[in-house]
């Protein structure tokens, strides 16, 4: 009998449950890099590159632990998987649990001839049996709950022992101090990047290869590849960053893509770091270099609460979830988003260049700017979801369903967040740099000049009045719109239909 493991691309760590079924005297390992992904997203080079750059030196530090790996290119993973079963005589597959739904199902599509064995996932914190125990008594979910439950559960930055513990610092939270808006001229410490080795270049070529044109730059590509840069990056944002994460990790500057931000979320996505390990980390040297609390109780918050948060809400909401669309929303994106440029919007363009430069953009950028723009514009939810999932270097379903459909988009109807975030050209004048030389106005709201964030906020409001008055956390900004005189209404509304009409879809 010869067992056989499946290790997926995401999946990236010796510790993952299907590889420590096993002894590697015992089975063998195989890694399908797969072209085949492409017909159904057409991902950013980046991503592509990272994700077969990275299966590549697992593969390798595998083998030099001792176990038998083989990694194949194929055309299709189904082809791929069932000569390999052939040739070396597999009689039984075992795979660790996708995070995404989608791999599973595509995996049991199959119907391979063997027996497989699915391992319950142990890439996160929170198994998705712990998690539904946890989400069960609850009419509505709750972030701020579940995190302290987390810190509670895992005694990360408490005080004292047992169920007298109380939060470092006396508070669960500092979100407070940690929304600053960029001070003049402000700068963050360079990141650590790294040049692409032999396995990268090998990479690089083939994509470059590809028969098909793929968003993006593919050049220069800095990315880490492998557990040990992964490592790296963490030790370097410990060393340069941590201490002044907190303050500005909401802030937005042009020619600043990354400031104070930690750029460990693709390393983490893929397995090569395990978030336990980073928390525990961050925790130790962060109160050994007694850094701020603030900032470290933020940057802790983001793995321990949200990244956990999400990836269990993505599980326990189900498979109806990636079809919700709460505002009946079906505008098809603008043809600027797939080209990342050329909206005319400095904020949105100078996001996208970034995007095109290397697949990342912070958390603020992605939520109040690109799912704003995409909330307000009324941009289909599932094209826009998808479009997230295929241009982030940290994009997965997981990752994207919860974030873009739930958080940015309220398209399934406040199962997620408690409101919509909507904002209007104001929120990004305070807190970026771009609003100075974009060639709209962002005091303006109606006229040719008026920032399209502006005309959009008050249209979405109006279009969506009888719903949004009914939660109550919109009600001081319902009040604004019911003060707003019916002709001026009427004025920006308009310049919100021409900016829409001027915003071209894709060509499909
Ligand atoms: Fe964006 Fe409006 Fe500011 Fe221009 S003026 S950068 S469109 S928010």
């Amino acid at each position: 009998m010869t067992i056989g493991i499946w290790v997926l691309g995401d999946q990236l760590s010796p510790e993952q449950s299907a590889l420590q079924s096993c002894q590697p005297d015992q089975c063998r390992v195989i890694l399908l890099e797969s072209s085949s992904v492409l017909q159904r997203r057409r991902y950013h080079a980046q991503k592509l590159v990272l994700v077969w750059s990275a299966m590549r030196h697992f593969a390798a530090d595998l083998s030099g632990q001792g176990w038998t790996v083989d990694l194949r290119e194929c055309e299709r993973f189904g082809d791929g998987i069932r000569s390999w079963i052939a040739e070396h005589g597999i009689s039984e597959l075992r795979l660790m649990e996708p995070a995404d739904r989608e791999f599973r199902r595509a995996i049991e599509a199959l119907q391979l001839q063997v027996p497989v064995i699915w391992l319950a996932s142990n890439a996160f914190l929170w198994s998705r049996e712990d998690f539904a125990a946890w989400a069960a008594p609850y009419k509505q979910l709750r972030l701020e709950l579940f995190y302290r439950e987390g810190r509670k559960r895992f005694g990360v930055l408490m005080e004292g022992e047992g169920s007298s513990a109380e939060p470092l610092g006396g508070q669960w939270n500092f979100d407070q101090e940690n929304r600053k808006p960029p001070a003049k001229g402000l700068q963050g410490p360079e990141p650590l990047w790294f040049q692409p080795d032999a396995i990268t270049e090998a990479v690089i070529s083939k994509v470059e290869q590809l028969d098909a044109a793929l968003p993006g730059t593919l050049r220069p590509f800095h990315w880490g590849v492998s557990r040990s840069q992964a490592l790296q990056v963490l030790d370097h944002f410990v060393e340069t960053r941590l201490a002044g994460f907190g303050p500005y990790q909401d802030a937005m500057v042009s020619g600043e893509p990354t400031l104070w931000h930690a750029l460990l979320s693709p390393y983490l996505n893929l397995g090569l770091l395990h978030p336990l390990e980073v928390i525990r980390h961050l925790e130790r040297e962060g109160l050994r270099r007694e850094v701020p609390l603030a900032g470290l109780e933020g940057v802790i918050r983001q793995i321990l609460g949200w990244r956990e948060y999400t990836h269990g809400l993505y599980h326990w909401f189900g498979g109806d979830y990636p079809a919700s669309n709460h505002f009946a929303a079906d505008r098809p994106l603008p043809g600027w988003l797939e080209q990342l440029g050329g909206s005319g919007m400095r904020c949105l363009d100078t996001v996208l260049e970034e995007i095109a430069a290397s697949g990342y953009a912070h958390h603020i950028q992605r939520l109040m700017v690109l799912a704003n723009y995409g909330l307000l514009a009324g941009l289909n939810p599932q094209a826009l979801t998808a479009w997230f999932h295929r241009m982030f270097i940290d994009g997965f379903d997981w990752v994207m369903q919860t974030n873009v459909l739930g958080m940015g988009l309220f398209a399934d109807g406040g199962r997620l967040a408690s409101k919509p975030y909507a904002a209007s050209g104001n929120y990004i004048k305070r807190m970026s740099t771009y609003c100075k030389g974009c060639r709209y106005d962002v005091k303006a709201r109606t006229g040719d000049n008026a920032c399209p964030f502006n005309s959009l906020y008050w249209d979405f409001l109006a279009r969506h009045e009888g719903e949004l008055r009914r939660n109550p956390r919109m009600a001081l900004v319902i009040k604004q719109l019911d003060k707003l005189p019916a002709e001026e209404l009427g004025a920006i509304r308009a310049a919100a239909g021409r900016h829409l009409e001027a915003s071209a879809p894709a060509p499909r």
